[in-house]
């Protein structure tokens, strides 16, 4: 795990025949009031725990763990970090809540193809990823997260509630898997995607002033030219329709 800058922190996924996604720690240290920003693919818990320890924060200051969406490579050992941390909150855009709290599995693992896959790789049952959900967001909160406001922004297309997590006071933007390094985007051909939607979110994006780029796969952006979300959707937009 390293510092992005304070009260930031970054944990690279481990990837391995499936992504696990990336997972960032936010709050200042000094708060006990920290969150954990996505957690991974199934059997990287202990790696996203372990990395955590390692940069001295206590695990009794992680209060709560925040989706960005709950595809497998992000959710995936969700029940491993509650079994470290059981009294993190879980909180989620409301779209992939409610699916969730139902035991409607569609979202995670996105087709079904992917599906049979994961259950056969990793041996695991249907109804897996149920959860309860303490707190549902619906876009436009502004969060305080261990002395730092944090925006919600309602980014659909890549799956249906994913969501952006924005700092505005040092541009730092967390967009989960919709847009990444190297004006790539989110696939937008799983369950709940919707092209014409991530158009939307990129523009929305675009809306903000981002020097600082943490996506959920790939390279961390630390200076990221002025205008790069709009130029990212603009080289898109004959696919996004
Ligand atoms: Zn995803
Ligand atoms: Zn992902």
């Amino acid at each position: 795990m390293t510092k992005i800058t304070e009260g930031v922190y970054f944990i690279p996924g481990q990837d391995e025949l499936i992504p696990d996604s990336h997972a960032y720690v936010v709050g200042k240290p000094s708060s006990q009031d920290l969150s954990l920003i996505d957690v991974g693919l199934i059997g990287k818990g202990s790696h996203k725990i372990q990395s955590i320890l390692k940069m001295g924060i206590e695990l009794a200051a992680v209060k709560r763990i925040i989706m960005t969406h709950t595809h497998f490579d992000h959710i995936g050992c969700l029940s491993e970090i509650q079994k470290q941390i059981p009294w993190a909150e879980l909180w989620i855009h409301a779209l992939e809540a409610d699916p969730l709290e139902q035991g409607d599995e569609r979202t995670v693992y996105g087709m079904d193809m992917f599906r049979g896959m994961c259950q056969m790789q990793y041996g695991l049952r249907s109804g897996a990823f149920h959860f309860k959900v303490n707190r549902k967001l619906r876009g436009g909160e502004s969060l305080e997260l261990g002395g730092m406001v944090w925006e919600v922004i309602h980014i659909p297309g890549h799956s249906i509630g994913s969501i952006g997590l924005y700092h505005q006071p040092k541009r730092i933007l967390i967009p989960g898997d919709v847009v990444y390094a190297d004006y790539a985007i989110g696939r937008f051909d799983l369950h709940g995607a919707n092209a014409s939607e991530l158009k939307k979110s990129l523009m929305r994006l675009a809306e903000r002033e981002v020097d600082i780029l943490l996506p959920g796969h790939h390279q961390t952006v630390e200076k990221l030219p002025p205008g790069y979300i709009l130029k990212t959707a603009r080289q898109w937009e004959p696919y996004l329709v």
